[in-house]
């Protein structure tokens, strides 16, 4: 973590110095009648856009809820290692980390072959495969991970915090949003103020940009008149987080159960060593039926429970939360305004994320993940084109790239959600599924609950993989692997992908070739030569001239010498950037390979040391283009793509 950049300052780094918004907002009762971005929902995906658009102290955000106030209990649980590789960049991995609970293994259990009423293990299987992330596989409750996200909000430059106790009621776009010197807040969201000091009265907000991150039932994603599609398979969930004594082994092990004729469970332990959540699958429910009508209680899923861990005994002394909720595999077919036939003509104005898209089981642990991968997409998205730095076409990719992995999530649900609810394979039923199946489909599908196989298409902002042997190990399109490497200027160790905050920028790693990379003809200092020096250089380009160097694109060197053997001070002036209001030199932008521990990044991400390359990452993590180290035109060419020059 950096900081004292523009002057030295006391106390807690984790706080930004206010921006005009931030102070502006300290005092404000009623939402202002104009913004450039309006979230509605608070949930994970409403709370991660919002903070990351909090990171932009130029840029008025608001977020409202129609809750009277933060989340506490219960809801979504499970966070995927790319979630925390996400977490990471928005500075709280380490507190998830620490107050989670790590899925290590994962155990199945099945119905014993000779007593067909009890059940026993059928295997145990490691939870992630090694190398797959610096992150565990972490359960820790949802509302704590809104709490973490309120407090990065909460300590931005903006100092954003959510309006409660309003509910949209209604939202409409100006038709003269696209026509030249049309209105500059197109879109109109009426609030209905619902906390009883207020109650009856509404707001009014003009704004920009307005994101429906407002759940299954989303108001946002029907007035755009788009809804969800999918099968009729809906399903009736139960889900309880108790406190319970047990003879059960693995009560402390993540478990999915099947029995013979009273169904199956999802056993997943919760933080804090005690807590168990346990999801019951219950009835079937028909086309437009709602759970409520059913008068499923908790003693019934406390029943269930007992039924299908027999002979263990499961006696529960305190439900923390329970629910009961309908679930059904749906999807919207496009997430934000524009219909796709006026793509060419209109750009977008409100956009949906998280469950106001897709909604689907809980069975993968997947729900809240994907939502905030939604909001990661869009964020800095919508900050670029707020700011200028992109024309607002560039908006159209955030549909075309989530609408995608949503549909594989649906379709990834429907096979995993039907594999577990499927009768099991007995001598009364031999055409059944073996429970050894299950166990194997899980295996095979690790790396996609992990989140790691998200993989967005060639576009212009994912260069076609043209030099993808330079690094096999970074796929175009995936999300930046992170790998451990030791910082040059003191000799820590690090992960490399730690550098990718979220605050807006794009990364650009130069992996040196095996030459002195301080040599006066070493290709990385021919590079940094291009950057700082060419009219062509998209740093020149889009870098507005009395900004930091790297606010934009930020450049790091990564070498394969050992860390003793490089003079920094010998280093491209570039890898040394003198910045801030003292011309402080930044210290942090070259690395080395740790050789030392054998863990060589070139080596694990299947780096070219002949020829080395460049890595260029977005401010989502996801890399972006490899190229040549001197690629110089290729790399001119990618951000000429999609940014507006600032010079
Ligand atoms: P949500 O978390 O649903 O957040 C939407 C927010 O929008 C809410 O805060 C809501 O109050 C607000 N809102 C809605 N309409 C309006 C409006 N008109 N005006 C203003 N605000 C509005 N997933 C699991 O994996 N496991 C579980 O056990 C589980 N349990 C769940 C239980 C419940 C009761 C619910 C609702 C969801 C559950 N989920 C569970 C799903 C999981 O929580 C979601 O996938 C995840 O929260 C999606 O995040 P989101 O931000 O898209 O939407």
């Amino acid at each position: 973590m950096q900081f004292h950049l523009n002057g030295f300052k006391t106390g807690n780094p984790d706080i930004a110095e206010p921006s005009e918004i931030g102070k502006a907002a300290a005092h404000a009762d009623t939402l202002p009648g104009e913004v450039d971005v309006l979230i509605v929902g608070c949930g994970p995906a409403g709370l991660t856009l919002a903070a990351q658009l909090a990171a932009f102290p130029d840029i008025k955000t608001r977020i409202v809820d129609q809750k009277p106030g933060p989340l506490q209990l219960g809801q979504a649980d499970g966070i995927a290692c790319r979630t925390m590789e996400m977490f990471q960049a928005f500075g709280f991995s380490e507190r998830v980390t620490r107050e989670g609970y790590w899925v290590n293994e994962t155990t199945f259990w099945k119905p014993d072959d000779s007593h067909r009423d009890r059940i026993v293990r059928q295997g145990r299987v490691q939870d992630v495969e090694d190398g797959l992330s610096e992150f565990p596989h972490v359960i820790l409750n949802q509302a704590r991970v809104h709490e973490f996200y309120l407090n990065v909000m909460r300590n931005a430059p903006n100092r954003l915090v959510p309006d409660y106790s309003r509910r949209v009621a209604a939202l409409a776009i100006d038709p003269a949003a696209d026509v030249p010197g049309g209105p500059s807040h197109p879109v109109t969201v009426t609030l209905e103020r619902i906390d009883p000091e207020h109650e009856g009265q509404t707001e009014t907000v003009r704004a920009r940009y307005v994101v429906g991150c407002d759940g299954a039932r989303s108001v946002v994603r029907q007035s755009l008149g788009r809804a969800l599609h999918g099968d009729s398979a809906n399903q009736a969930w139960g889900v309880m987080d108790v406190l319970a004594v047990t003879e059960f082994p693995d009560i402390r092990f993540k478990s999915l159960i099947q029995s013979a004729d009273e169904g199956s469970i999802v056993l997943i332990p919760r933080e804090g060593g005690y807590l168990a959540r346990i999801y019951v699958e219950m009835d079937k429910l028909s086309e437009n039926e709602r759970v409520a009508g059913r008068n499923i209680t908790v003693d019934h899923l406390i029943a269930a429970t007992q039924r299908i861990l027999r002979p263990h005994r499961f006696d529960v002394k305190e439900v923390a939360w329970w629910s009961v909720y309908e679930i059904g595999q749906r999807l919207c077919d496009k997430f934000d305004d524009v219909p796709e036939a006026d793509v060419a003509t209109r750009t977008p104005r409100v956009f949906i994320a998280g469950d106001a898209c897709h909604t689907h089981s809980p069975k993968a642990g997947q729900g809240m993940n994907v939502s905030m991968q939604d909001a990661f997409n869009l964020g800095w998205k919508l900050a670029y084109v707020l700011r200028g730095q992109c024309a607002p076409e560039l908006l159209h990719s955030y549909s075309a790239e989530r609408q995608t992995v949503a549909k594989e999530l649906i379709d990834f649900d429907r096979e995993w959600a039907a594999l577990l609810s499927a009768p099991l394979k007995s001598a009364a039923d031999p055409d059944g599924v073996d429970p050894a199946e299950v166990q194997k489909y899980f295996v095979q599908h690790g790396r996609y609950t992990a989140g790691t196989v998200t993989k967005y298409k060639p576009s212009k902002l994912c260069a076609e993989p043209l030099h993808q042997r330079l690094a096999e190990g970074f796929v175009v399109g995936t999300r930046f692997h992170s790998a451990p490497v030791i910082r040059l200027a003191d000799a820590k160790a690090v992960q490399l992908g730690h550098t990718v905050e979220a605050d807006g920028r794009w990364r650009l790693f130069a992996f040196a070739d095996r030459g002195d990379p301080s040599a006066p003809a070493s290709r990385i200092r021919a590079l940094c030569d291009f950057l700082t020096g060419s009219p062509q250089s998209p740093l020149r380009k889009y870098t507005a001239s009395r900004a930091d160097i790297d606010s934009v694109l930020d450049v790091r060197g990564v070498f394969q010498q050992e860390h003793h053997s490089l003079s920094i001070e010998a280093m491209p002036a570039l890898l040394l950037p003198p910045k801030g209001r003292l011309g402080l030199r930044d210290y942090e932008k070259m690395f080395c390979a740790d050789r030392k521990s054998g863990n060589d990044i070139f080596d694990m991400r299947g780096i070219d040391r002949k020829a080395g390359c460049i890595v260029v990452v977005r401010p989502d993590q996801y890399v972006a283009n490899i190229l040549p180290l001197d690629g110089y035109e290729p790399l001119a060419a990618f951000f000429d793509g999609f940014m507006v020059p600032k010079n």
